[in-house]
C-alpha cells in the first residue's frame, strides 16, 4: 500500500532520513519545513497523512494540527505527532489537537513504518473528549507526583457531580475499588449536588478550594469519612480538591491524592492550579462536545427519517437548484421515470416535461408565489408518456430548493377512460333500448333494433336472423351494410357459419378473422361481395329458447373486443324480448281480431232475435184477446149452454191464454224498459203495499196462504213509477206464494231509512240454496225447471223486477235458509225525493 505522506520538520538531517525510510516502503513523500509552508503545501496537493514536527520556528506543530483539523477540507488528515517532548502534558495536548498518533524521537524506523501503517489503516476515529480528560488527568498525576488524580464535572442541569476521569498510579483494579469504596454500588459515581453531602460537593459548590490536607484532617469534614476510606485504599497522606472553574463558573472539581511525606510547594501548587485550568476547559468542551454529538446524533435520526420517507413515499419527489436543474431525486420518480438517480442530477427539469406540456419560458416553474400544482405529462427514459400532477413548491418556501412533488396520474386516467367508455356504452344501450322498446311492430322491430345496435358498436355490417317457427331454419330478417339487402328472406342452413353456430349452441362467438375459422360459410360473403373478417355473434333468447341470431361484421376501428361482445349480449336480450313481445303483441291482436267479429255476429244474432220476440209478441196480444174475450163469453154461457167436459177444458185454455199473456206482457216490459222513460210521481208507498196484499190476498187464500202487512206509522212517500213498482210488488208477492207450501205466511214490509226506503217481501217457502241466489235475477234463468211445470213462469219475473229497480237508481237483492223461506228486498234512495216533513 503506498500512501502520499506530507513530512513537516525544521531539522533537515530528519528530513532526509523520514524520506529515506518512507520511500524504502513505496510511499509519495513530500517535505516541508516551517508550519505556514505544511499548510501551504496541503492546500497544493492534499496528502493523505502529515508527519509533523511539535517545535518548529514560525508555527509549532499543535497550532498547524488544529488548522488542519479546523478546515473542513482537511480535518479528515491524518496527523501523526513527531517530537522530541515525552512529558505526558504534551502527549495530551497532542490529542487534544486532534492527532491521530504520538511518536516520540529519536525514531524507530520499524516502529515509524509499523505505526503509520496502524494510522492508515484504522478508521480515524472521532476525537474523544473522554480520553482526552483522562490523558490530562494522568499528565496532572505525573505532573504532581500524585498517587491519584480524579475529575468529577457538574451535570449539565447542575443536580449532580458525577466521575468523568481517573488517574491513578496503582493500577486498574484498585482504581476500581477506590470508586467502588466511595459509592456502594455499581454504575457510575455521583454525588448530588448539595452541600455536606462530601468534601467534593462542597468545593464544587463553594469554589473554594481545599489544598493539601491530611487525610485525617479530610476525614472530619462533612461525608470526609467515606471519601477517606476510598483515598486509604491507595495510600494517600495529602488531599487536594480543586474547583474546575471557567469564566467563573465552577465546572466540576479535581482531586489530587498524593504518597508523599511532604505537601506541595507553592511552584507545585501553582502548577495544580494549571491544571485545574486546563482540565476546567477540557471538562467543559467534553461537555459541549457531548451535547453537539447528541444534537448531530438526533439531527442524523431526524435526517434518515426524512430519508426514509422521502424514499419510501408513494409520489416522486424532485429538488431543482435556481437553473432548475435536478439536484436530487427519489427512488420513486427514479421508477415512475425508468432514469437511475445518477442520470437526472444536473439535468434541467423542463427536459423531463412533454414538449406540448412545457408552456412558454415564463412557465410555471419560473413563477414566483406560492404553492402550485398542474397536471403534466412526463417523457420517460423509454419515450412513453407518465400523466402526472406536479406540485411545485418554489425556493423561498422550502429552503432547499424548488421541490416538486409529482404523482402519477396513470390508473386514475385508465379508471377515468374505461369509466367514459362505459358511461358512452350504457347511453347508448339505453337509447337503443328506449328505440327497441318503443316499438311493437314486428315487421319494422328487428330492423330498428339492428340499425342501433350496428350504431353502438361502429360495425361495417350487421344482420339479425329469426328462428322460423316452422321449419327451424334461420331467416335473414334484418341487414344492414354494404350488398347486405340481398339476404334479406335468404335461408342459412341449420349449423352452418358462426351464425348457425350459435343458434345451435345458444352461446355467443367473438372471432377475430372469421377466414380462419373453421365454422367460416362462404355463401353470405359471396352473396353480398363484402369479406368478412372480425365478427361477433350473440343468440336471441327467450326462456332460454334460440329465437334468432344477431351478428354484427367488421368493427369499423379495430376489432370486436371481450367489452363489445358484452355490449352486443345485453342488446340481444333487449332485442329478444322485443321481438317476443312484438310476436305476443302480433297474436293477440290477431286473438282480439277474431273475438270481435264473433262478438259482433252475436251482437247481430241478438238483434234479430230480439226484433223477432218483439214481433211475435206483438202480434201473439191481439189473437190473445180474442181467444181470452171468447172464452170468457163461452164459459159466461153467453153462446149458450156448456157440458161439465166443455166448462173444464175452456177453464184451462182460460188459464193457458192468461199465462201466455203474461209472458207476452213481461216481453213488452222488457222491450219498453230498454228504450222507455218513468212516469215518476210521489206515491204513498204505505197504501201501494196494502193494496198489493188485498189483490195478491186472493190467489193467496186459495194457496192456503196468510199475507200481512207491516208498515211504519207515518206515511212514507217517494217519487216513483207507481205502475212500475207496484208490478215489481206484484211479481216478489206471485213467486213468494208460487213458491211456499200450504198453511206458509207472508209478510209485505215497509221500512223508512235514513237515506232509502227499503221494501221486503218475506215468506216460509222453499227457499233458494246460497250458490244460485244471485242468479235469480238473471233472465230466464230458473233454479229448477221442473217446477215450472207445477207452477208456470218463464224465468223473467225478476228481470224485470232489477231492471226496473235499475232505472229508479234502486237496488233489489235476495237472501234466504234454504227450508226457511226467502226475503226479497227492494231499496229506493231517498236523494231524489226529500223525506216528506210529517210533524
Ligand atoms: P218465474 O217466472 O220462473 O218465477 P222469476 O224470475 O220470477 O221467474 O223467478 C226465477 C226463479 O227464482 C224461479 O223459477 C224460482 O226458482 C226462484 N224464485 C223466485 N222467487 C222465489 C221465492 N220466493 N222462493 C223460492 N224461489 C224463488
Amino acid at each position: 500500500m503506498a500512501w502520499k505522506i506530507l513530512v513537516v520538520d525544521d531539522d533537515q538531517p530528519t528530513l532526509d532520513l523520514m524520506r529515506v525510510i518512507l520511500r524504502g516502503q513505496g510511499h509519495d513523500i513530500s517535505t516541508a519545513m516551517l508550519g505556514t509552508a505544511a499548510l501551504e503545501a496541503v492546500a497544493r496537493n492534499k496528502p493523505e497523512l502529515v508527519l509533523l514536527d511539535l517545535m518548529m520556528p514560525d508555527m509549532d506543530g499543535l497550532e498547524v494540527c488544529r488548522r488542519l483539523r479546523a478546515n473542513p477540507a482537511t480535518a479528515d488528515l491524518r496527523i501523526v505527532m513527531l517530537t522530541a517532548k515525552a512529558h505526558p502534558a504534551d502527549r495530551a495536548e497532542g490529542w487534544r489537537v486532534g492527532a491521530d498518533e504520538y511518536i516520540t524521537k529519536p525514531v524507530d524506523p520499524v516502529d515509524l513504518v509499523a505505526r503509520i501503517k496502524a494510522v492508515m489503516q484504522r478508521p480515524r476515529p472521532e476525537m474523544s473528549s473522554a480520553s482526552l480528560l483522562t490523558e490530562m488527568a494522568h499528565a496532572a498525576m505525573l505532573a504532581l507526583g500524585a498517587a491519584l488524580v480524579w475529575t468529577l464535572a457538574i451535570d449539565e442541569d447542575g443536580r449532580s457531580l458525577r466521575s468523568a476521569a481517573i488517574a491513578s498510579i496503582v493500577g486498574e483494579g484498585m482504581t476500581r475499588m477506590f470508586l467502588r469504596a466511595l459509592k456502594g454500588g455499581v454504575g457510575e459515581v455521583s454525588f448530588p449536588m448539595a452541600r455536606q453531602i462530601s468534601p467534593l460537593t462542597d468545593v464544587a459548590i463553594g469554589g473554594n478550594a481545599l489544598l493539601e490536607k491530611p487525610l485525617a484532617e479530610v476525614r472530619q469534614l462533612a461525608g470526609g469519612d467515606v471519601l477517606a476510606r476510598g483515598l486509604d485504599l491507595v495510600g494517600t497522606r495529602w488531599v487536594s480538591v480543586t474547583p474546575l472553574a471557567l469564566r467563573g463558573k465552577v465546572q466540576g472539581v479535581m482531586l489530587v491524592a498524593r504518597q508523599g511525606d511532604a505537601p506541595l510547594s507553592t511552584t507545585e501548587l501553582r502548577l495544580m492550579e494549571v491544571f485545574a485550568g486546563q482540565l476546567a476547559l477540557a471538562t467543559e468542551n467534553n461537555r459541549l462536545l457531548q451535547r453537539l454529538e447528541r444534537q448531530e446524533h438526533e439531527a442524523q435520526r431526524e435526517k434518515s427519517f426524512h430519508q426514509t420517507l422521502v424514499n419510501t413515499m408513494g409520489d416522486g419527489l424532485v429538488i431543482l437548484d435556481r437553473a432548475l436543474r435536478i439536484t436530487y431525486v427519489n427512488r420513486r420518480f427514479c421508477r415512475m421515470m425508468g432514469y437511475e438517480d445518477a442520470e437526472l442530477m444536473g439535468r434541467p427539469f423542463i427536459e423531463m416535461i412533454h414538449d406540448g406540456d412545457r408552456g412558454p419560458a415564463d412557465s410555471w416553474l419560473t413563477r414566483v408565489g406560492g404553492t402550485s400544482s398542474f397536471e403534466k405529462r412526463l417523457m420517460r427514459k423509454n419515450g412513453s408518456v407518465l400523466s402526472a400532477l406536479a406540485v411545485h413548491v418554489p425556493t423561498e418556501q422550502t429552503g432547499v430548493g424548488d421541490v416538486i412533488v409529482i404523482t402519477d396520474l396513470t390508473d386514475q386516467k385508465s379508471r377515468e377512460a374505461t369509466l367514459m367508455r362505459r358511461t358512452r356504452q350504457l347511453t347508448a344501450i339505453n337509447s337503443a333500448g328506449r328505440t327497441m322498446a318503443a316499438s311493437l311492430d314486428i315487421d319494422s322491430i328487428p330492423q330498428t333494433i339492428l340499425e342501433e345496435t350496428v350504431r353502438v358498436l361502429g360495425a361495417r355490417a350487421g344482420s339479425i336472423l329469426l328462428v322460423d317457427e316452422k321449419t327451424g331454419g334461420l331467416t335473414f330478417r334484418a341487414v344492414a351494410g354494404p350488398g347486405a339487402e340481398k339476404l334479406v328472406g335468404v335461408q342459412v342452413p341449420v349449423g352452418h357459419g358462426v351464425i348457425g353456430w350459435v343458434a345451435q349452441h345458444g352461446e355467443a362467438a367473438l372471432v377475430d378473422d372469421v377466414r380462419r375459422d373453421q365454422r367460416f360459410y362462404r355463401g353470405i360473403d359471396q352473396t353480398t361481395g363484402l369479406t368478412t373478417t372480425n365478427v361477433v355473434a350473440v343468440p336471441l333468447l327467450i326462456k332460454r329458447q334460440v329465437i334468432g341470431v344477431l351478428e354484427l361484421v367488421n368493427k369499423l376501428e379495430g376489432k370486436f373486443d371481450a367489452d363489445d361482445l358484452a355490449v352486443c349480449e345485453t342488446l340481444a336480450q333487449w332485442a329478444a324480448v322485443a321481438i317476443e313481445n312484438a310476436r305476443l303483441v302480433r297474436d293477440l291482436r290477431a286473438h282480439t281480431r277474431r273475438l270481435e267479429k264473433a262478438y259482433d255476429e252475436l251482437k247481430d244474432a241478438d238483434k234479430l232475435k230480439d226484433d223477432l220476440i218483439q214481433n211475435v209478441s206483438h202480434e201473439l196480444r191481439t189473437p190473445l184477446t180474442f181467444i181470452l174475450g171468447y172464452v170468457e163469453l163461452l164459459l159466461a154461457g153467453d153462446l149458450g149452454p156448456l157440458s161439465e167436459g166443455h166448462l173444464k177444458a175452456l177453464e184451462i185454455v182460460r188459464r193457458k191464454g192468461q199465462s201466455l199473456t203474461k209472458l207476452v206482457n213481461d216481453i213488452m216490459t222488457l222491450q219498453w224498459l230498454q228504450g222507455g222513460g218513468l212516469d215518476k210521481r210521489p206515491v204513498l208507498l204505505n197504501g201501494l203495499l196494502a193494496q198489493t196484499a188485498q189483490v195478491g190476498g186472493i190467489a193467496a187464500q186459495n194457496a192456503g196462504l196468510k199475507v200481512s202487512v207491516d208498515v211504519p206509522d207515518h206515511d212514507v212517500i217517494m217519487d216513483i213509477d207507481e205502475e212500475r213498482i207496484g208490478q215489481v210488488l206484484d211479481n216478489l208477492l206471485n213467486n213468494a206464494i208460487k213458491f211456499s207450501p200450504q198453511g206458509g205466511e207472508i209478510v209485505l214490509c215497509l221500512r223508512d231509512l235514513d237515506d232509502e226506503v227499503q221494501i221486503e217481501v218475506q215468506d216460509s217457502g222453499i227457499g233458494i240454496p246460497a250458490d244460485k241466489i244471485d242468479m235469480v235475477f238473471d233472465r230466464f234463468y230458473q233454479v229448477d225447471a221442473s217446477l215450472t211445470r207445477r207452477f208456470g213462469g218463464m224465468g223473467l219475473g225478476l228481470a224485470i223486477c232489477r231492471e226496473i229497480m235499475e232505472v229508479h237508481g234502486g237496488k233489489i237483492w235476495a237472501t234466504s235458509d234454504a227450508g226457511q223461506g226467502s226475503r226479497f228486498i227492494f231499496s229506493l234512495p231517498k236523494i231524489a225525493a226529500p223525506k216528506p216533513n210529517n210533524g
